[in-house]
Formats: structure tokens, C-alpha cells, sequence
């Protein structure tokens, strides 16, 4: 038997039916049409944003990174929730925009942005986070040929990393922004440029739940955007903090309380130097605005044994949710929260069983020897935080079966 992750708190059950968003997970796959579903909750992640305004300062903008998860009737109801979009490709750029979001509110960070993406994004009025000088010089020739004044920030990779993160996102050499010790000569020469001079953007890192780790990245973030505002000696008029908050996913994560990052940040833009003064700040989250909210409904196909263990094989894989199967940037695999959807609060079999997908090949692996009540073949199995670098992360082309089917509810 080895544990696994804690399921979010926000799931209940009903004659022991899992309940998503208040519906059953048999009546949500009929509405659906079939399985394998991803079912995400808007209430859930309406909560999450709430939980963020009432935590931190009433002035920091809430921006989403879209990447967590683009599908489109939830981007749609995420540009009316959120303050701003931060995209990382021209394609998220069109959902983006597709999905209401003033491009005035949308910036565009990641590596190897062709140039007809650069292009996009100037022509729209969408603010450029820059990851090189290369890009800054082909942003600033775009722009010229184009008429049209970028709006340019920076992405700096910063001389620091953010402690306990799920995925390091900076400290050390990087593909990612614009070195510390280099970002404030590009800013110079971006301003001299006559481009829209738009401020820093610093993301140090991704799924950290040590609430200590987060407020000295917020504090040392804070301390680099000051450093090197000073240099160039201008006031930036955004400095995007980054996120970094995690969910728990494995077992013995707890869930982050983020008011004493609220409370903590609140003191330090109170204490900002004067080159600050008339910045504003945002903070760009993904899978902790999402994350919680997504339940990956697969049904049992076979239920089998080999060498007296059992394996239970689903009609999803790691296809759809490549990340329960431990194969997205995880190191050592560990399992995800899983039930069985219609013996939701069972008490466990005596023996524990192997959720494994449909896919030929042992790395689609979904559950390991966890502990699942008896099961049927036609039986749901429900593994959650399917909310964030599910559907859109997974290799859906991998072994031909079909996409997975997505639902909003709530
Ligand atoms: C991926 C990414 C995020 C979102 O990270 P989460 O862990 O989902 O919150 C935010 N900003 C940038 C620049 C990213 O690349």
C-alpha cells in the first residue's frame, strides 16, 4: 500500500456518489456524453480568487497564467474574474483575446517568440515580457516596421530562487529572462528606443507550499525590482511578482494559508523605496487559481491480476493527465488523490491495486498499489487536482485514442 495525496476539501459525497460542484460524477459524465472527462468547478475556483482579494493588498491585480489551463469556457469566465492574462505563446494569446481579455492587461512571457508572435502582440496593444536582448532588438525593428510603440517589460531570471518550488524557475543559468547583473542596461536601451517602457516581470518559481520560502522570494523580488529601477533610474509602472503558490498534491502536502504572505506583503510595499513609490504590483498564478477545481472522471475497462497484484485499467492514461502518471517534471513518481466516484467514502479492500491507463507502456501508471474499495468493471475512477497541466499538458496524439471531453459546471 503506498498513500497518496489529500483530496481537496471542497468534494463530498452523496450515497456514496463523488459530488462535483454539487451534481454527481455519473449524472456529470451523462450530461458530458462519455468518458474519459475533466470536470472543473468554477465555484471552486472562484473561492480561490476571493481567498486571494481577501488575503492580500487590496491593490494587487490578480493575473492568471493561462497556461494552467486554456480551456476556452474557462478563460472566458477567468477574464471576468482576474485582474490580467500572462500568456506564453501567440496561440494563448488568441484564446486570450478570444476570451474578452483586454490586451492592455495581457503579457506575453516565454522563450522563442517568433516573430510573427512579437508581431501579434504589438499589434494588439499586449505587453511583451522580454527573455533576451535578441528579442528586445527584434521587438523594437517590429514595432518600427510596423508603426506601431511596443510595450516592453523585462523578464529578469533573478539572482535568487524561490525555496522548496515544485520547478525552479530561476537562480543560475536559464533560458528564462534576462539576467540580474544585465537587465537594467536592456531596460536603458529599450526606453532609449522609444518603446512603451512597461517594468519588470520576476518569476522565481512554481508550486512552493512553504509560506516562510514565498514571503523572502516576495521580499527579495521586491528588493531586485528596487535594485534595478534604481539603476536605470526610472520608475517601472508594473513589477509582476510572480506567484509560486502550490497546492497539495502528494501525501503530507497541506494546503497554504496565504494571509500571512498577504500581511507580509503588505508591509514591504508599505516600506517600498521611492523609485517604487508609483509602481503597481501583480502577482500572475496558475494552478493554485485552478488546480483544486479539476476532477479527471476515467471508468474501468478491466480489472485484472498478475503475480497476485491487482491492476485496475481505465479508459483514460496519462494521454489526458500526464501529470498523475508522474511524468511531468516530477522526479520521484508519487500518487495523486484518487477515489472510485461511485463508492465514494467505501472502506478500502484488503489488498491495494494499480490504477493503470489504457495505454501500452509502463509509465502510464495513474494510481500505485493504492488503497481503493472493491471494484466492477464500469466503475468511475476520480483523480483530482486535474484542474491545472491536465488536458493541455498531456501528449492527447500519443497511441491514437481520442481526446479526453472537458466540462464546466458551476
Ligand atoms: C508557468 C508560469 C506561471 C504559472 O505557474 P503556476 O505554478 O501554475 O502558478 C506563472 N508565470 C510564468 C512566467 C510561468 O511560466
Amino acid at each position: 500500500m503506498k498513500p497518496m495525496g489529500p483530496i481537496p476539501p471542497f468534494f463530498t459525497s452523496e450515497e456514496g456518489m463523488l459530488l462535483i460542484g454539487g451534481s454527481g460524477a455519473a449524472s456529470l459524465v451523462d450530461e458530458a456524453g462519455d468518458t474519459p472527462l475533466f470536470v472543473y468547478d468554477m465555484a471552486i475556483v472562484e473561492g480561490q480568487a476571493r481567498a486571494f482579494r481577501d488575503a492580500m493588498p487590496p491593490t494587487l491585480p490578480l493575473h492568471y497564467a493561462v497556461k494552467a489551463n486554456p480551456y476556452a469556457p474557462l478563460l472566458q469566465r477567468m477574464a471576468k474574474l482576474v485582474d490580467g492574462f500572462d500568456v506564453a505563446s501567440g496561440g494563448e494569446l488568441t484564446r486570450a483575446l478570444e476570451a474578452g481579455m483586454d490586451p492592455a492587461h495581457i503579457s506575453f512571457a516565454g522563450p522563442g517568440k517568433r516573430d510573427d508572435e512579437l508581431i501579434a502582440a504589438i499589434d494588439s496593444g499586449t505587453t511583451i515580457n522580454l527573455e533576451s536582448e535578441g528579442e528586445a532588438r527584434r521587438a523594437i525593428a517590429l514595432g518600427e516596421q510596423r508603426g506601431r510603440t511596443p510595450k516592453l517589460a523585462i523578464r529578469v531570471n533573478p539572482d535568487f530562487d524561490l525555496k522548496g518550488s515544485g520547478m525552479r524557475m530561476g537562480g543560475g543559468a536559464k533560458p528564462f529572462g534576462v539576467d540580474a547583473e544585465r537587465a537594467a542596461d536592456l531596460a536603458r536601451r529599450v526606453i532609449d528606443a522609444g518603446a512603451d517602457w512597461r517594468g519588470w516581470h520576476i518569476f522565481a518559481g512554481s508550486q512552493a507550499l512553504g509560506v516562510e520560502a514565498l514571503i523572502e522570494t516576495q521580499a527579495a523580488t521586491i528588493d531586485l525590482a528596487t535594485r534595478l529601477s534604481d539603476a536605470v533610474g526610472v520608475t517601472p509602472p508594473l513589477v509582476n511578482l510572480g506567484g509560486g503558490f502550490g497546492i497539495p498534491y502528494f501525501p503530507g502536502d497541506e494546503r497554504l494559508d496565504i494571509r500571512p504572505i498577504g500581511e507580509a506583503l503588505d508591509m514591504l510595499l508599505e516600506q517600498r523605496a521611492d523609485i517604487l513609490q508609483g509602481s503597481e504590483f501583480a502577482m500572475e498564478l496558475g494552478r493554485w487559481l485552478v488546480g483544486e477545481a479539476g476532477v479527471y472522471l476515467t471508468r474501468i475497462v478491466d480489472i485484472k491480476k498478475s503475480q497476485g497484484e491487482t491492476f485496475i485499467v481505465v479508459d483514460g492514461g496519462l494521454h489526458h493527465q500526464l501529470a498523475a502518471s508522474g511524468n511531468f517534471g516530477t522526479v520521484v513518481r508519487r500518487n495523486y488523490p484518487i477515489a472510485v466516484a461511485n463508492r465514494f467514502g467505501q472502506a478500502p479492500a484488503q489488498e491495494a491495486a494499480t490504477v493503470v491507463g489504457c495505454l501500452c507502456t509502463p509509465i502510464d501508471r495513474l494510481g500505485d498499489k493504492v488503497a481503493l474499495p472493491p471494484v466492477e468493471e464500469g466503475d468511475l475512477i476520480a483523480i483530482f487536482l486535474a484542474g491545472a497541466y491536465g488536458a493541455s499538458a498531456s501528449p492527447a496524439a500519443f497511441l491514437g485514442h481520442p481526446a479526453p471531453l472537458e466540462l464546466l459546471i458551476g
